[in-house]
């Protein structure tokens, strides 16, 4: 709580206060000062939202090689490998952690853990507290900060990172911090660490349909291509199948689960619809069910579909989903005797910042974790529930590797210059940016959406060009702001994931594009992108 000084220091400085920063402070704690911050209230993110569960080899039936197998199908080629192996391997005992902090994990008679079965997975995998398992995990995470007496200061945006190449110091470029806004005083802070992590999250906001939080904004892949980091494999963006499709509910989404429960998928007429896209039907991967969903709705020229769970009894759906029952219920539906219209929306960021095995990036002193990172995990498609799962691994792995560094890099801190506003004037207009926000997110959703084409793909381009100058301009013209900050972002994650489909001339995994309909397997690597190559 509380606000930044204008200068601030901290051993470990953690930009973001999901399951991944978290995991990594609680990790670190110990062994230096930590500085956590997020950009709006502390518990406000996409771990807070997420329901389905934590996927991990957990079940009798169930062995390593089938996670790793099924998250590789999924990846459709595009996997690291080593990545998927260490994550599946350490998951486990991860959510053994999070048990013993105390997330009480939903079981069956004898104590077992209840396992759900989501899309893509051969087994009964997925851990979860009833449909509200992010909430749970982020209330328990955040208690356990306190505990420990970790910092965490809510309502601070970071701008940009601070590099020793931009203040103009000597040697490799390097991280040394951040500049960060403090959203209620209007001013940027400077804060320099000898760690810095991104633990930001995803992009859901650069589409105009997304069931991801404001503060999905890409801050963190934005931040790191303009320090100069990799970033990659940004083309592969999943959209979830069945948001919930009514005028007031902003981003509610339905659960996976609900198909792995017996969910059917109906089209306005109310016929199934699953089996003529896919043999798997409700069970397809995510991208499937989600193009299918586009492909039937564009097909009929319906808003909507329709996921229909009225054969299950209302006892079950209450014990299973709760929360999504009690919303529902709020905007009129009642599910179990209606089926819920839903639409697909923007979900889940696979590419990001590219990182190793420990989460370092490519820019020394910067680490990656969770959503913002591409470690490999997910390639061109991620398993549903693998994501918390790789925020847990890999927060924990980085954190061991960041005490490493830390202990190597005990010097006195650089000196660096604070924030200049220059004559930067007291911001105007405010519609200028409200405008480009909305033609940002409508023109990715409707150029670089579900099904992809080259041409719409440079139309894309050309207008993103146009409007990036226009942010840019703005942006050093006027004070900054949060909007202002988190539009630029925008744009420049919207032009990244635009460049990123434009390289790859196939269709594989989430990227499907109408002119290379088939896969191609001399496009069988990752598109990288380093600062530059947008201009
Ligand atoms: C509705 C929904 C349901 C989901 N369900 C599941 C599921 O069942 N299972 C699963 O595995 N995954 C699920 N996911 C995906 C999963 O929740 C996310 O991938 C994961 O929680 C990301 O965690 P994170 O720690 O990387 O980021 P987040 O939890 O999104 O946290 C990001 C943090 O970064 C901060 N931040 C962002 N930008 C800045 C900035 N510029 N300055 C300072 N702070 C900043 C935010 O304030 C926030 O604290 C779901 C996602 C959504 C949206």
């Amino acid at each position: 709580m509380g606000a930044l000084p204008p200068r601030a220091h901290a051993d470990f400085l953690v930009l973001g206060g999901g399951i991944a920063g978290l995991t990594f402070a609680l990790e670190v704690a110990e062994h230096g000062s930590v500085l956590v911050l997020t950009k709006r209230e502390r518990s406000e993110g996409s771990t807070n939202y997420a329901q389905g569960g934590i996927a991990g080899v957990l079940g009798d039936d169930d062995r390593l090689e089938l996670h790793v197998q099924d998250t590789l199908v999924a990846g459709a080629g595009l996997c690291k490998r080593d990545a998927v192996e260490v994550t599946i391997r350490e998951g486990p005992d991860q959510i053994r952690w999070l048990q013993s902090l105390g997330v009480n994990f939903d079981v069956t008679e004898g104590d077992k853990l209840h396992l759900t079965r989501e899309g893509g997975h051969s087994r009964r995998r997925v851990a979860h507290v009833k449909d509200t398992t992010g909430r749970e995990i982020e209330r328990v995470l955040l208690e356990a900060c306190d505990a420990r007496g970790i910092r965490i200061v809510e309502g601070q945006v970071a701008v940009d990172l601070l590099t020793s190449g931009r203040v103009g110091l000597g040697g490799p470029n390097r991280v040394l911090g951040a500049y960060v806004l403090d959203r209620a005083v209007g001013e940027v802070a400077t804060v320099t660490s000898r760690v810095t992590v991104l633990a930001t999250g995803g992009s859901g906001k650069v589409y105009l349909y997304t069931s991801n939080p404001d503060v999905a904004s890409g801050s963190g892949v934005a931040m790191a291509y303009r320090a100069g980091a990799a970033v990659a494999n940004m083309e592969f963006f999943q959209f979830h199948p069945t948001c919930l499709f009514h005028p007031q509910a902003k981003s509610f989404l339905v659960s996976e689960a609900c198909r792995g429960e017996g969910g059917i998928l109906r089209n306005a007429a109310g016929e199934p619809f699953m089996a003529r896209y896919d043999a798997r039907k409700e069970l397809a991967p995510r991208d499937i069910v989600a193009r299918s969903i586009d492909a039937e709705m564009k097909r009929r020229g319906d808003d909507c579909a329709f996921l229909d769970m009225t054969h299950l009894p209302k006892s079950f759906l209450l014990e299973h989903f709760p929360h999504i029952y009690a919303t529902c219920k709020e905007f009129g539906i009642d599910m179990a005797v209606q089926p819920i219209p839903v639409v697909p929306a923007a979900h889940y960021q696979c590419g990001g910042v590219v990182v190793d095995l420990n989460g370092r990036t490519t820019l020394p002193r910067l680490y990656a974790v969770g959503e913002v990172a591409c470690t490999g995990l997910h390639g061109a498609n991620r398993l549903a529930s693998n994501s918390l799962l790789e925020g847990l691994v890999f927060g924990r792995r980085a954190a061991q590797q960041a005490i490493e560094e830390l202990a190597q890099n005990r010097g006195p801190t650089p000196t660096v210059p604070d924030w200049n506003p220059g004559d930067a004037l007291a911001p105007e207009e405010g519609v200028v940016v409200a405008h480009n926000w909305d033609e940002v997110r409508r023109l990715m959703w409707n150029y670089v959406g579900i099904v992809r084409t080259v041409k719409r793909l440079e139309r894309a381009r050309t207008r993103l060009s146009i409007l990036r100058a226009e942010i840019r301009e703005y942006y050093w013209q006027y004070r900054l702001t949060p909007d202002l900050v988190e539009l630029r972002n925008l744009a420049d994650v919207a032009m990244l994931i635009v460049e990123c489909a434009r390289q790859r001339k196939e269709s594989r995994g989430l990227h499907y594009l109408l002119d290379y309909p088939a896969a191609d397997d001399r496009w069988l690597r990752d598109t990288v992108l380093t600062r530059g190559d947008l201009e």
